[in-house]
């Protein structure tokens, strides 16, 4: 099935011409989750041919206005545009007094069902799960309390290796547990073990998204192995002590995160509007972990 992920936007605290505040859509399994939603974020999904009436999850890291900016004012289009599901929204506590007072505010009529999701301080742990995909949460080390995010695919089943289960000779009434994984012993007394049956499905693909953060390993444990990892880069090496003292990291500590996670890719973004290009910061990434891409506003990234 689709993994993709859309970058709606990959610039830092001030929207531009060249490049919006965070907002990225993930579309996975027929789900499509967006992960933050800067000022401006409706008017993306319209640039890049999206729509945003299909959200039916948004996880926000957190309450700087660069990546909640954007909410209320998607929420209000939505209902005008006459959406009627209900929509989750998972982030950090005063996520839904700071949109709650804002539509109350405008009076807004019916409105469709808002399932807020408030994560305690320092949550760890999965808020999203159905048979397809999985979300889990982490905490970054950010001025204010942020989340990540990493959105997982369910293992995909083992499949029959058919001419080894023929070979068998037992009911075929037993395949549905051998591709769970389970041995069986059939009524003439008959053991077949799964794994000598069956093969391995594919191998679960998922996507992490870690921002706004200051360079910690403690985030290891939650993004190992990750198949694309975003991870903010608001400065170069030339700005290290500005990023320490804002919360946030330089594109050569994201590349050192990504390489100690055993990441496949990384995607760098949140870049700050007093660089004109990212070919910095792809330079100082590409020495430490090569497998590395610069986000621009309407990147789509296949898993
Ligand atoms: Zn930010
Ligand atoms: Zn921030």
């Amino acid at each position: 099935m689709d993994f993709k992920v859309f970058i709606l936007g990959s610039g830092a605290a001030i929207p531009t011409l060249k490049r919006g505040t965070t907002a990225h859509l993930i579309s996975c399994f027929q789900r499509n989750i967006l992960i933050d939603c800067g000022e401006g974020t409706q008017i993306q999904f319209r640039r890049f041919r999206l729509k945003f009436q299909k959200i039916d999850i948004i996880c926000i890291t957190h309450l700087h206005g660069d990546h909640v900016f954007g909410l209320a004012g998607l929420l209000s289009s939505m209902q005008l545009m006459g959406r009627t599901n209900a929509l989750r929204i998972i982030g950090p506590k005063g996520l839904n007094k700071l949109i709650e007072a804002q539509l109350d505010l405008v009076g807004h009529g019916d409105f469709f069902p808002l399932e807020f999701h408030i994560l305690p301080e320092n949550f760890v742990g999965t808020v999203f799960e159905d048979k397809c995909i999985k979300i889990a949460a982490f905490p970054l080390n950010h001025r204010i309390t942020t989340f990540g995010y990493r959105i997982l695919e369910k293992q995909n089943k083992r499949r029959l290796d058919k001419e080894a289960f023929d070979a068998t000779g037992v009911s075929v009434s037993y395949i549905g547990k051998l591709i769970q994984g389970e041995d069986i012993i059939d009524n003439d007394g008959r053991l077949v073990r799964s794994a000598e049956v069956t093969i391995p499905g594919k191998p679960a693909k998922s996507y992490a998204f870690c921002s706004d953060t200051a360079y910690t390993t403690s985030i290891l444990p939650h993004i190992q192995d990750v198949d694309l990892l975003y991870h903010e880069a608001t400065f170069t090496n030339e700005f290290a002590d500005r990023a320490a003292q804002t919360g946030h990291s330089t594109a050569a500590q994201a590349a050192s995160i990504a390489l100690k996670a055993n990441a496949k890719r990384l995607v760098l973004g949140h870049f700050s509007a007093r660089y004109d290009d990212e070919l910095q910061h792809l330079e100082e990434a590409k020495a430490i972990f090569s497998q590395v891409f610069a986000a621009t506003d309407g990147a789509v990234f296949n898993l």
